[in-house]
């Protein structure tokens, strides 16, 4: 699969990358880094990186502005659906492939490397430029690495195996990475947000069976004066907490018009409550797009319910045991 991918990218002389709205560290981490190592490979080529940025991963390089893809080839990374593919018209390309660890939606590529099994499309990326004659520098390593250290909440989610270990361990020895400087820019954060997420602990509010929730409207975020996004990149702060074993943040997002939900489970999987909420995701790190506040209940409701059917399973497993 990965020798297909490389011989489309050999071949065409105009290629664009593009990942999910709503970008996350490890979304921009893949397609810069892949957009680097075709380019250390190939210099002459034309390489774009597109889709909506965000001021705080400015740091993993620019996006670009492209005018016409028609018939470039268009690589999609860490993107299952193509209504959450960020800025760009399929219709454009002249070949399409994806390279995701979502669990399958749709096929749209075609050529499609799916591994749900992998942490991060970054350490789908690693396989890709270790696997075939694509080039690495320490530059490319140390975006790689950032991909999947916070795909898997620094090796916290049993999404890192032995074998993502291994590969990390050979990109920090190979390209002498130096760790504590690389989480410099991932983890520093205005005191803006630090100040939000000591909110969000003291009015997590929790149903019976275990889901802890918080709704943060326009209002409470203008208090703190963060915007929509800031909520999603503390969620998994709120992990290990003994009374909750699903959390969810509802936020009102003014400029899209909608809800963000963001959830997290450290239990039953969660990805298929939210896709009947126009979401999806991981098993156990999945969101969705609410219309309205008061739909939340609906989440939460359905999301104490998967709870309390997840604890009884556990209590039958237990007295069997
Ligand atoms: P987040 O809570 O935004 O970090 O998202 C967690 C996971 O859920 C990521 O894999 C996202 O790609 C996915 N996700 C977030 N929002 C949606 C949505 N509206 N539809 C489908 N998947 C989503």
């Amino acid at each position: 699969m990965y020798s297909d991918i490389f011989k489309l990218i050999s071949e065409y002389d105009k290629i664009v990358l593009a990942r999910h709205i709503g970008v996350d560290p490890d979304a921009m981490a893949s397609t810069m880094a892949l957009k680097d190592s075709i380019l250390l490979t190939f210099p002459s080529k034309k390489v774009y990186s597109v889709g909506s940025g965000s001021n705080r991963f400015n740091y993993f390089g620019k996006l670009d502005k492209v005018d016409d893809m028609v018939g470039a080839l268009l690589i999609v990374l860490d993107t299952p659906d193509i209504k959450r593919i960020d800025g760009v018209n399929l219709a454009d390309f002249s070949k399409i492939v994806k390279i995701d660890h979502h669990p399958f939606v749709e096929k749209f590529g075609d050529v499609e490397h799916i591994n749900d099994a992998a942490s991060s499309a970054s350490e789908l990326v690693l396989e890709l430029i270790n696997e075939t004659d694509l080039l690495m520098d320490k530059n490319i390593a140390s975006k790689l690495y950032l991909g999947i250290v916070s795909d898997t909440n620094r090796f916290m989610f049993n999404n890192s195996t032995g074998d993502t270990f291994r590969k990390v361990a050979k990109l920090i020895e190979d390209y002498k990475l130096e760790i504590d400087k690389l989480y410099e820019p991932l983890y520093l954060r205005p005191i803006s947000e630090v100040r939000l997420e000591g909110y969000v602990g003291l009015h997590l509010e929790l149903t019976e069976n275990g889901v802890a929730y918080i709704k943060l409207t326009k209002e409470i975020l203008d208090e703190f004066m963060v915007d929509a996004a800031s909520p999603g990149n503390m969620i998994n702060n709120f992990n290990y907490i003994n009374e909750a074993i699903v959390w969810v943040f509802f936020t009102e997002d003014i400029k899209n018009n909608n809800i963000r939900v963001s959830a997290r489970s450290r239990g039953p999987v969660i990805n298929e409550v939210l896709s009947h909420f126009n979401g999806g995701g991981h098993k156990y790190a999945s969101g969705a797009r609410l219309m309205k506040m008061e739909e939340s209940d609906d989440v939460i409701l359905a999301l104490d319910k998967l709870c309390l059917g997840y604890k009884k399973n556990m209590e039958g497993d237990n007295v069997e045991n």
